[in-house]
Parts: C-alpha cells; structure tokens; sequence
C-alpha cells in the first residue's frame, strides 16, 4: 500500500526541470563539483524539500562537519523545507534539537524525523492502546511518552543465576503488552530476549524495529548495532519486525501526512548507501552521496559492476566530497 502511494507521488510530481535531471543524472553518482554553475545552479532549483542524514554528512559524533550547517541554514534561507532524518534511536526530538543548536543547526523539532519518534507516531497513528515492552534507550521511552502510550523495560535487566531460575521465575507474559519495540540497547540481554519473543509468541503483539544498521564503524573494533539486537529478536520470536528507519518509506509516511512534501521535488543526502540512498530510490527521491562518512565513490564503482538489482539502489545520483563544498554555489 505504501509503496503505491510512493509511485503514484512519484508519477504525478515531475515537473520538465526534475525530468532533465533524472534523465541526465538517474543513479549515475556524477560528481557535482565537476558540473558547471549554470547546471548546479539548476540542480537548486529542481527540488524545494531536503531531508537529510545528520552522523556522517551534518556531524560526526559532537563535531559539526565543515561547512554543513551554513549549508543548511542557507537552504532554509532560500525556501526549501529542511528535515533531519537520522536512524538514530538512542535520542528523543528535544535531545536530537539540543545537539543541533550546540553545532549551529537552526532547526526546529517538528523537522527532525527520528526513529523513535516515527515507532510512537505508528502506534498513536494506528490507536494504539496498550502498554509497549521497549528493548531500546530512553530515546523510545521519550517518544512514547509524549503521545501517552505506557512502557516498560528500559535499562539493564541481567540474568540471575541460571537459565532455570528465568524460566521457572516470577516472569509471566503480561497481558496489557500488546507491542513490543526493539531499538539500540547497551543493556541488551538474554532475559531481555526471553521477554520479548514470549509476547510476540502472541501474533495479535505488534513487532516494531527502530532500524536495521548492523554496526557502528570505529578503528579495530566493531560495536554491535540496533540490527543486530533485532535479528536476534526475530529469530527467537519466529517474525519479522515492521521496521520504521531507512531505507523503509514508512519514516517517511508522517512528513508525506503531515507535510504535503513533493516526492519528485525532495533531494535525499546521506553518506551511507544501504539506508539513505536507498530510501531516495524507494521514494522517488532525487539522491546525494557525500564522501564524510560510510561510503564513498570506490563503493559506488563496485555496485555499478554488480548484478544485484539492491546494489543499483545504492547508487546516487549526484556525489560531493563533502556537504560544505556546496555553500559556495548557494550564494
Ligand atoms: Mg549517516
């Protein structure tokens, strides 16, 4: 149903301006910096709805990347719609709003798009009315308590003595769960895992998933991401999770909504392809890669030799260096 709805945006909004690009540019990952003012000056006007991923392109952990936010300002000094769109489930609206001020960001709460804040706006959106068992951080606890839907499972819950003492312990499946919500959680545990496939052994429980992303990238060692928590959940529970971050359009169903925002005319920047770019491609987005986090023109180069029909959603249309390589053709 939502993948129609996405076509027909994507039929209905082309205007001859977009056209020319998708038919010079359409997953092509040419190099913007390389085009001519004329051209690029074009490309701007093209689209009048940016959204774009925040670690790797606006910041990398608590350091603004060069350039960015003047970019950003600069969008929304020029008219276009700005959205900050971010897997990131760790942190609620205010939190993510915080952090944008401190780095200069001038944005607002209602254009940041995070996957906590899109699992409660499903559950509130759908008339949800029970309690929601959350392997996740206080980001989800956050979100859902902005929209009134009662919790609980934050925080560590570690497995005392042995497998015996769980199971045959004072847990039992409470009946008023009816949802459970898996995000990233440093507490993550086999009792926790227990819990969860236990109330999603009822098919009538709702199975949310933040996002997918299998790791955060970091020198010599591999920190576990979100995915993999919630693979480990699906296979326990025997059921897949509907999953709210990118490159799933469902993050996007409460911008189309409430935003009226114009597929054809929206540009999706993002510095890792298997998410973001692949959003764009699921939403009819126009597409741009930036080389400061995840991905990079090398990776680009391997999916167009590929076969995979999944590896040709990867490639953007446009690529840059870096997102403030672009402020000096915004003047
Ligand atoms: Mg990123």
């Amino acid at each position: 149903m939502i993948r129609l709805f996405f076509k027909n945006q994507r039929q209905n909004s082309l205007d001859p301006l977009v056209r020319t690009f998708r038919k010079m540019y359409s997953q092509t990952a040419t190099e913007l910096n390389k085009l001519s003012n004329n051209e690029i000056g074009a490309w701007l006007k093209s689209f009048d709805t940016v959204l774009t991923d925040c670690d790797g392109v606006l910041w990398i952990y608590n350091n603004a990347i060069d350039g960015a936010p003047d970019v950003i300002n600069r969008f929304k000094e020029i008219g276009k719609k700005v959205f900050f769109i971010t897997n990131n489930s760790t942190k609620s609206r205010p939190e993510f709003l915080e952090k944008c001020k401190m780095l200069n960001f001038r944005m607002v709460e209602e254009e940041i798009i995070s996957t906590a804040w899109a699992a409660a706006k499903y559950l509130q959106n759908r008339n949800f009315q029970k309690k929601v068992y959350v392997i996740g951080s206080t980001g989800v606890a956050k979100e859902l308590e902005n929209v009134g839907i009662p919790y609980e499972g934050i925080g560590p819950d570690v497995l005392t003595g042995n497998l015996q003492n769980l199971v045959h312990g004072p847990f039992t499946a409470d009946p008023e769960i009816g949802a459970v919500i898996v995000g990233f959680d440093e507490h993550f545990s086999f009792p926790k895992l227990f819990k969860a496939a236990s109330y999603l052994d009822n098919p009538d429980c709702i199975f949310i998933a933040t996002n997918t992303d299998e790791r955060f990238p970091m020198s010599g060692k591999v920190i576990p991401g979100t995915g993999s928590i919630v693979r480990s959940v699906e296979t326990a529970a025997e059921r897949k999770a509907e999953v709210m971050g990118k490159p799933n359009p469902l993050i996007c169903e409460g911008l189309f909504s409430d935003f009226q925002i114009d597929a054809g005319r929206t540009l999706m920047i993002g510095d890792r392809a298997n998410t973001d770019i692949e959003l764009g491609a699921n939403c009819g987005f126009q597409t741009l890669l930036v080389g400061t986090g995840i991905h990079g023109l090398r990776d680009v180069e391997i999916w167009k030799k590929s076969v995979d029909p999944n590896d040709k959603k990867r490639i953007p249309d446009l690529y840059l260096p870096s997102l403030g390589d672009l402020l000096k053709y915004m003047s």
